[in-house]
């Protein structure tokens, strides 16, 4: 672990279980935490997560790692009041989900002398909050990095071994690559998942309670993505625009093929595309990415 001082910025879901990991895996690392509620902050003190700072100020002065863990939307706002507070020689990363707007919001106001390495791990729940962490969120999972002209050669070098103390397996990508990327196998899959719960909630009021108390594990797995963090999300959407409409063209293209094959009852058609599709659920199983548990592992 490369670092001495961590500051997270942001004490939810991903803040939390950097610090759990971080204190598992490298018990003497100083941690500091600020979330901008009072409740938060309660909350991260009475757990015990780390140390709950009053102030963002008080959080990252001293610290040779600041991680900015806010939705995508605060970035800025959350860098333009630590920017006067973070020493030089410091490195700034962050978490979020969307890359190329989180480069363009924070990098113009980050200080001189210190450096950016942006970054996302690719691990996550559908649950936010301080008590959501848990230290092996990252263990096996990716985390990209984007660096940009503000990350120094030692400071991605430095942010790689942070991530890989974690557990997390560390990959470079240039940024609006990772938009793309996660637009296929993220930010789409939500918004489909968001759709088909909205369609089920507006049946459901012709259907009564039905749709819920028959919901099979189809329908149970969208809710999951869909019970994800609105703000979060309703981020995501903003500042992916090009890259979600781009895959959502293609997804509603590929919606009507298959449409088009029901229609004409085109057997043969279906059950290969369905064998194609059930290869790639293998691979990600092979690739160490799920479970092959039946139901996810998830009891009930
Ligand atoms: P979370 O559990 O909902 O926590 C969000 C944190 O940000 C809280 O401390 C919250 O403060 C603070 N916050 C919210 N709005 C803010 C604002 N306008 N200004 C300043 N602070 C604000 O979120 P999370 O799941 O940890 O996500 C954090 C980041 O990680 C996001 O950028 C997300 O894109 C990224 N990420 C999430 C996942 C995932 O699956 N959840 C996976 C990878 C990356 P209060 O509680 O005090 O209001």
């Amino acid at each position: 672990m490369p670092f001495k001082h961590v500051a997270l910025l942001g004490l939810g879901l991903i803040a939390s279980s950097i610090s759990l990991a971080l204190r598992r895996n490298s018990p003497d690392t100083k941690i500091t935490g600020f979330s901008r509620s009072e409740k938060t902050r309660r909350k991260a003190e009475e757990i015990g997560l780390c140390q709950v700072c009053q102030s963002v100020s008080g959080c990252v002065s001293g610290a040779d790692l600041v991680i900015l863990c806010v939705p995508v939307g605060a970035m800025r706002e959350t860098m333009k009041i630590a920017a006067p507070h973070i020493s030089k020689g410091a490195v700034v990363t962050d978490v979020g989900s969307v890359k190329v707007n989180v480069i363009r919001a924070v990098s113009s106001i980050i200080p001189k002398g210190v450096f950016f390495v942006p970054a996302h791990p690719i691990a996550g729940t559908e649950n936010s909050g301080p008590e959501a962490g848990f230290s092996t969120l990252f263990e096996g999972r990716w985390c990209i990095l984007t660096p940009t002209t503000q990350s120094s050669i030692a400071a991605i070098r430095d942010v790689k071994k942070f991530w890989q103390s974690l557990g997390a397996e560390v990959q470079e990508m240039a940024a609006n690559h990772h938009d793309l990327v996660l637009s296929v196998t993220s930010h789409a899959p939500h918004l489909i998942a968001f759709t088909m719960v909205g369609v089920a909630d507006e049946f459901s009021k012709v259907t009564k309670s039905e749709v819920i108390n028959y919901s099979a594990a189809g329908f149970r797995d969208f809710t999951r993505l869909a019970a994800s963090d609105p703000i979060m999300w309703r981020d995501i959407f903003i500042n992916n625009k090009d890259a979600a409409l781009e895959i959502l063209g293609r997804f509603t293209e590929e919606l009507f093929i298959l449409q088009s094959a029901i229609r004409r009852q085109d057997a043969e058609f279906l059950q290969k595309y369905f064998e194609r599709t059930r290869k790639i659920r293998r691979s990600i199983i092979e690739a160490g990415q799920d479970t092959s548990e039946p139901d996810f592992g998830r009891k009930g």
